[in-house]
């Protein structure tokens, strides 16, 4: 590996960039490679830290949409022929499974995405030809990143710790009758934080769910979809078909005071406020055992993004530690977010909860 290659949104990349240096367990003797508003960031990776890289996951990187892997880069590529040196590069190495071309997520380098194509399909049937693609081989995605039509960063992207879109950005459609944009933002958290079939699992046909800053209703607008009955706290109004909907329970209340009757199943939150007083409401329900888990939205408008990530996963740690609570946090800023971040807590059955389901006795606590 010479170098860790990340794509995030554009904005965003000192945060990318931070961040494995972070994971990286180290600052010394690492530079950081990124312009501005490019879409992507590179971690240049001295020898000492070559293992060290290779553990990077990618679900823990909060603000990278893609982890590649680098192994060697062309500059100054000739425009008459670029298929010669690319394919005289990659005779040195094994072969691979896959090949992808990919870009920046920025207008600039969209421009490519049609020669990416072209090249693309040349590229692939001079691999093939030459053995360097081997289809029936595990896991290897040859990666090759163009900035731009002179520059190409070679790498490959994990199976097990990888985006599986193109560029890690979903390709969603906006479903029919949806009240808002943002309904996308809870179908992509849904996609990234969890397997499908785990998502037929956490979300079931008559569970209860809680939208806490629901309106007009795209966050609920899936909830419903998934056959669940939700309380949407809001002051404003619910719109479209998420307005009377016999599934949904509107209540103009504030979001910080609202409590229901009884324990449901999901609390989500996409108010805006500040994050540090939005992590400690969730985890005030968490704690009273009012929801089991939990996807919400944490606005950060502020310069040191950071630093305020940190501050609340702080909160979120050290009041479900204190509690006795086990748990699981996963974070990711989504293609969907602009300046926020989607977090999931779900907290996990304690120790005695485990055991009363083994000993298949309803709810009476069995003694150890
Ligand atoms: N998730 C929604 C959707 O998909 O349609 C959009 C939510 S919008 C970004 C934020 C909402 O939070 C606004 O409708 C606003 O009225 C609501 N909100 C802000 N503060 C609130 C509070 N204290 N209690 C309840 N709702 C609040």
């Amino acid at each position: 590996i010479e170098a860790i290659l990340l794509y995030c949104r554009p904005g965003f990349e000192a945060e990318c960039a931070t961040e494995a240096v972070t994971a990286l367990g180290a600052d010394e003797d690492i530079t950081v490679v990124y312009e501005e508003l490019s879409g992507y960031a590179r971690v240049l990776i001295p020898g000492h830290l070559r293992e060290a890289a290779r553990s990077i996951r990618f679900s823990s990187l909060i603000f990278t949409r893609q982890l590649v892997f680098e192994f060697m880069s062309l500059t100054d590529l000739p425009e008459k022929d670029r298929l010669t040196p690319v394919l005289d590069a990659l005779r040195q190495f094994n072969s691979f499974t896959e090949l992808w071309l990919e870009t920046p997520d920025t207008n600039d380098a969209k421009a490519l995405s049609g020669f990416c194509k072209r090249f693309g399909a040349r590229l692939y049937d001079a691999m093939f030809e030459e053995g360097l693609i081997q289809e029936d081989r595990d896991g290897q995605r040859l990666v090759l990143f163009w900035p731009d039509m002179k520059t190409v960063h070679f790498g490959v992207a994990q199976q097990g710790n990888r985006s599986e879109w193109e560029l890690g950005i979903p390709r969603l459609r906006m479903p029919f009758g949806a009240p808002s944009r943002s309904t996308l933002k809870l179908a992509e958290a849904i996609h990234i934080f969890m397997s499908d079939a785990d998502a037929n699992q956490r979300f079931r046909e008559g569970m209860r769910a809680v939208d806490i800053g629901a309106a007009p209703g795209g966050w609920t607008f899936q909830l419903v979809s998934r056959g669940l009955k939700v309380f949407a706290i809001d002051n404003g109004p619910m719109k479209g078909s998420m307005q009377g909907h016999p599934q949904v329970k509107h209540l103009r209340q504030d979001g910080f005071k609202f409590r229901p009757d009884k324990p449901v199943d999901w609390l989500v939150c996409d108010m805006v406020e500040q994050p540090v007083r939005v992590a400690n409401l969730i985890v005030d329900w968490l704690e009273m055992g009012l929801a089991r888990e939990s996807i919400f939205n944490l606005k950060l408008p502020m310069k040191k993004r950071l630093e305020e990530i940190e501050r609340c996963f702080g909160i979120i740690q050290g009041r479900l530690e204190e509690a006795g609570i086990q748990y699981t946090l996963q974070a990711k800023q989504l293609y969907h977010d602009r300046e926020e971040i989607t977090v999931y807590v779900r907290k996990l059955p304690s120790e005695r909860e485990h055991q009363v389901k083994r000993s298949g006795s309803k709810g009476k606590p069995v003694k150890s």
